[in-house]
């Protein structure tokens, strides 16, 4: 039985992180990205069940007391989870799992399953991750502040990751996670994933 990788990609607000790998699931049949439940009220174009499983504070609560997370973090106010059923049915038919979280969860994942692939997505500059975060027009000067000093923090946590990679040119930095997860989905850690989430299941 072949089973699928997990990954764990994170980045600071406005790296790119999100085109790259929304790039990189286009592209490929057996790459997924993990859709995550949150307590964040959708933006403007997010759907339901497609970007995130939007959950009130009492719905998130449950799912904490039920263990159906892998890791959940408190990011900006809002909580945020991945669901442990989701990507275990998907490893299970071979997919390999990109989890888009943020370093809190990416060291929680790496304590329960260490046999997974981390990735780390570095702007090419503090300036450029403003330019861009200005660019996206979403923010203010004060959030967009906020957006700063916490990428200046979410970085320093660069180094627990196994790869890193600077995204200065879009397409460069694609087949640089391409290349990453095709070397990485090779590594025989499946078995052993999947035995920890059958565990957690019971
Ligand atoms: P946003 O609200 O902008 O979509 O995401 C804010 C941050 O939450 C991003 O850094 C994103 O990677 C992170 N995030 C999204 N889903 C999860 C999750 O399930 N767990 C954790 N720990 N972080 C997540």
């Amino acid at each position: 039985m072949i089973f699928g990788n997990l990954f764990i990609i994170s980045a600071p607000s406005g790296a790119g992180k999100t085109s790259l790998v929304r790039h990189c699931v286009g592209a490929r049949s057996d790459i997924e990205v993990s859709i995550s439940y949150t307590t964040r009220p959708p933006r403007s174009k997010e759907q339901h069940g497609k970007d995130y499983f939007f959950v009130s504070e009492k719905e998130f609560d449950q799912m904490v007391l039920n263990n159906s997370f892998i890791e959940y973090a408190s990011i900006y106010g809002y909580r945020y989870g991945t669901s442990i059923q989701l990507v275990k049915k998907s490893i299970d038919n071979g997919v390999n799992v990109i989890l888009e979280i943020d370093w809190q969860g990416a060291s929680q994942v790496r304590n329960k399953f260490p046999n997974n692939t981390s990735i780390f997505i570095l702007p090419p500059s503090i300036k450029e991750l403003e330019e861009r975060l200005r660019k996206r027009g979403q923010d203010d000067d004060n959030t967009i502040c906020g957006r700063l000093s916490a990428a200046k923090n979410e970085i320093k946590h660069c180094k627990e990751f196994d790869y890193f990679i600077v995204n200065e040119d879009f397409d460069i930095s694609v087949r640089e996670l391409l290349r990453i997860i095709d070397v990485d989905k090779s590594r025989v850690t499946n078995t052993k994933i999947n035995l920890i989430l059958d565990k957690l299941l019971i």
